[in-house]
């Protein structure tokens, strides 16, 4: 391959892996799924390929590895800053206030406006903002 033909390559994929490290941050974060490190390493990775086409294999494989490896769940809408966060999360993870309480019957965690405990069924505490 010719210089030009690997620096477009190079250039290629690292567009692409900033793509998915943008993505991937925000998908991570919303996971509270060290969300630095799966954002930062394939940009970093594509950066410090210098061109070599090992770039484009850990893109094939690192990619989807991520989106098998992150916490699965239900995406929640945070009542408080509005911001994605996964279901089985206590606090959000990007304004870090409460989104669960606690059911004073079985101690299990609901959504902050149930009425009632999705668990024993037991009536829930008014949630009382907390600033
Ligand atoms: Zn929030
Ligand atoms: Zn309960």
């Amino acid at each position: 391959m010719s210089d030009a033909v690997v620096l477009a390559v190079w250039g290629a994929s690292t567009a692409i892996s900033i793509a998915a490290g943008v993505l991937i941050y925000r998908d991570a974060k919303s996971r509270d799924y060290t969300p630095f490190i799966w954002g930062l390493i394939f940009p970093l990775m594509a950066i410090l390929s210098f061109g070599n086409p090992i770039q484009i294999v850990l893109l094939i494989i690192g990619i989807p590895l991520y989106f098998l490896l992150r916490p699965k769940g239900v995406i929640k809408t945070c009542p408080h800053c509005s911001r994605k966060y996964l279901d089985y999360l206590a606090f959000c993870p990007h304004c870090k206030r409460e989104v669960k309480k606690e059911c004073l019957r079985c101690h299990d965690l609901a959504d902050l406006d149930a009425a009632k405990c999705p668990h024993c069924g037991a009536p829930m505490p008014r949630h009382e903002g907390r600033e």
